[in-house]
């Protein structure tokens, strides 16, 4: 009786935790995950960066292949992610096609960096439907580091999206770090 109660238990919160489509962390999970390492760098005066990454036009991706393509697109795009980025940092589905990355002890070099890496990536890779057609995708990334002002992690996270903004109204498939 008490296996199965920790068996369900733990079920139930495999089911709060992880995104069910890509099997990243879920909003809930990877927002968790930010308060830590928030938390940690401000204790050990150490830097760290959040990025957020959207899909490019992908409602037109849903209108042209469908809709079951544009979940194999998350899907595959969750598994590039996880290929392309160093174990440490913190993954997790943040909406719809929306993804966060959570990067612990790092500075603004090493996180432009890793996301053009990522973003190069995704923009390489060749994501084929059943029928063998190929959707072509890219992603607009928005950055922001910790700085002396940062009090509270909402706030680098708020940062992030600004930046996502201005990646995507400078015309998509790019990066900008929070200046
Ligand atoms: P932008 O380049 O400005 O980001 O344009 P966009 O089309 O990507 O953005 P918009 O917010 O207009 O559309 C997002 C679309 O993502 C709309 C919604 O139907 C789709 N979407 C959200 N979640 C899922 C999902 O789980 N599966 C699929 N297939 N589509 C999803
Ligand atoms: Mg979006
Ligand atoms: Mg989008």
């Amino acid at each position: 009786m008490v296996g199965r109660l920790i068996q369900l238990n733990a079920h139930l919160r495999n089911l709060a935790e992880i995104d069910e489509l890509t099997g990243l962390a879920s909003r809930r999970k990877v927002l968790a995950d930010a308060v830590n390492i928030f938390a940690d760098a401000v204790m050990n005066n150490e830097s760290c960066a959040f990025a957020i990454l959207d899909l490019d036009h992908f409602k037109k991706i849903n209108d042209t292949f469908g809709h079951e393509a544009g979940d194999l697109v998350l899907l595959q795009v969750a598994q590039q992610m996880q290929k392309t980025t160093r174990l440490v940092n913190k993954l997790g589905r943040y909406g719809g096609e929306e993804f966060i990355v959570i990067m612990p002890n790092t500075g603004k070099e090493m996180a432009l960096q890793e996301m053009e890496d990522l973003r190069h990536a995704l923009e390489m890779m060749q994501i084929e439907t059943s029928q063998g057609i190929v959707i072509p995708i890219t992603v607009s990334i928005g950055v922001s580091v910790i700085s002396i002002n940062t009090g509270r992690y909402e706030e680098i996270l708020a940062e992030a999206d600004k930046a996502l903004y201005n990646a995507k109204r400078e015309g998509r498939n790019r990066i900008k770090l929070y200046a």
